[in-house]
């Protein structure tokens, strides 16, 4: 058959919450415009991110019933554990409460000796986590990464003559870690390609610098290396995973993507005492080292959402519903970031709305008009997430100016992706009605999390 169907039946539903277009203007008045600042019941559908946001199983569900809350010594913990050594390869396995637990940790421990990180492209609390350990994190993304509308099968690779170029020379001293994010989630949720992590592993063995991954979305990774790369057609995706981290010295993962959990990450590596270093400080701010900030119940959700992920009949569902949205956009014009990545669909709001310059956050201006139009959630990723200032005061803007769709996995249908592309359709067709928008209040880190801002006049 031709038509790809969801793999799962659906046992338990939850509804959904609608507003009226008057209501929404309201609302999005009340959250200063800024769309994390909305109460989730007052958007229809939500593509604010897949983080933590997937459909449990019931094997899932099962595994909160059976998870044991011992201190310490869980046999939950040690399923998980076995879990992670078995599709991962790594020896070593640190649970944390969430990723940005797990980059906390270990930033802060490399950062004593080392300050500079680099990168494909590091995500956002990545970065944050980065710079608040004192350190800077460089990204070196591949040249075709920087053409939103020009499709390329790998376009999250590290850009690795850059690469060597940075560790044959001095600074190699102060490198602390090169990570590779897979899938590239700030650079559009593109892949990396075998060939790119290998490469690149083989430049941080020959320069002596350890290498992870920032593996939140592995499976999906993993998926377009058989689709796209020479060789991998027939290998079954669980050997491509191992191949993938066979080349790192360890991982960072988010166990709120491709863990199907709502909470949850972990740190995995092969260095016993840069574990040490970590537990150090893992048992002063997460926990105990055998459930390291989540319940025992977690552990087994995650243990259990690790091996559903390497489901190719469900991988082949999640990469074709979200090239299904995006071919609809293409069809009608819309100007997305190609091709598809692998958890999102995103929209280039820099030709999307041209009219607004980059200073005014085209990409606000499109998130805020998806909420009005249709009670979509979306979010900017460009200058409002990414921008900084220069000395005199003037924004430094971002790379692109995104706008992400991130599809959370295994909640919306077919029948609700039709809406959101006819959502987005409609609002691209009135873009010339949109304003600009200026920032009334920001934080120091992270600013798009809690920034006001107001529709230019
Ligand atoms: C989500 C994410 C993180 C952080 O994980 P949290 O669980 O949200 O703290 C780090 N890196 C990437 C690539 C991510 O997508």
């Amino acid at each position: 058959m031709k038509t790809i169907i969801e793999p799962f039946k659906i046992k338990s539903v939850e509804p959904l919450y609608f507003t009226t277009e008057e209501e929404r203007i309201e609302a999005l008045q009340e959250a200063d415009y800024n769309v994390f600042l909305l109460p989730s019941q007052k958007v229809i559908i939500d593509l604010l991110t897949d983080s933590g946001t997937s459909a449990m199983s019931s094997r899932q569900w099962a595994g909160i019933m059976m998870g044991d809350e011992s201190y310490a010594g869980s046999p939950s913990f040690f399923r998980f554990e076995k879990t992670v050594q078995d599709i991962m390869g790594l020896p070593i396995v640190i649970p944390t409460h969430q990723g940005r637990g797990a980059e906390k940790i270990l930033f802060t421990v490399l950062s004593q000796d080392k300050k500079t990180y680099i990168s494909n492209t590091l995500f956002d609390t990545t970065r944050a986590n980065i710079e608040f350990s004192g350190a800077v994190g460089l990204d070196f993304p591949c040249e075709e990464a920087k053409n939103p509308g020009i499709p390329a099968p790998f376009k999250g690779n590290m850009d690795v003559v850059k690469l060597e170029k940075h560790l044959a020379g001095p600074e190699v001293k102060d490198v602390a870690l090169v990570i590779l994010t897979v899938t590239n989630n700030s650079g559009g949720g593109q892949p990396v390609s075998m060939e790119n992590i290998r490469q690149t592993s083989e430049i941080c063995k020959k320069y002596q610098v350890p290498f992870f991954l920032d593996a939140c979305r592995f499976a999906e990774n993993a998926w377009f290396i058989k689709q796209r790369e020479n060789g991998y057609r027939d290998i079954p995706v669980k050997d491509i995973v191992r191949e993938m981290f066979s080349y790192a010295n360890g991982c960072l993962m988010s166990a709120k993507k491709d863990a199907f959990a709502n909470i949850g990450g972990f740190l995995a590596m092969r260095d016993t005492d840069l574990a040490v270093r970590c537990r150090n400080l893992l048992v002063i701010t997460e926990g105990f080292p055998t459930y390291g900030g989540l319940a025992g119940r977690d552990l087994e959700a995650i243990a259990i959402g690790l091996e559903e992920i390497l489901d190719e009949h469900y991988l082949a569902y999640r990469m074709r519903s979200i090239t299904y949205l995006s071919d609809k956009l293409v069809a009608a014009g819309v100007p997305v970031m190609l091709p598809p990545g692998g958890h999102a669909v995103y929209l280039d709001a820099k030709r999307f709305a041209e009219h607004i310059p980059v200073d005014q956050y085209p990409g606000i201006s499109v998130v805020c008009a998806l909420y009005i139009k249709g009670g979509i959630r979306a979010v900017e990723i460009g200058s409002l997430m990414f921008g900084k200032y220069d000395a005199g005061g003037q924004l430094i803007p971002a790379v692109h100016e995104l706008v992400r769709l991130a599809i959370p996995r295994r909640v919306y249908t077919q029948s609700h992706i039709d809406y959101i592309a006819e959502v987005i359709i409609e609002v691209f067709n009135e873009r010339k009605k949109m304003t600009g928008y200026k920032i009334i209040e920001e934080a120091l880190l992270l600013r798009h999390f809690t920034a006001k801002l107001q529709p230019m006049d």
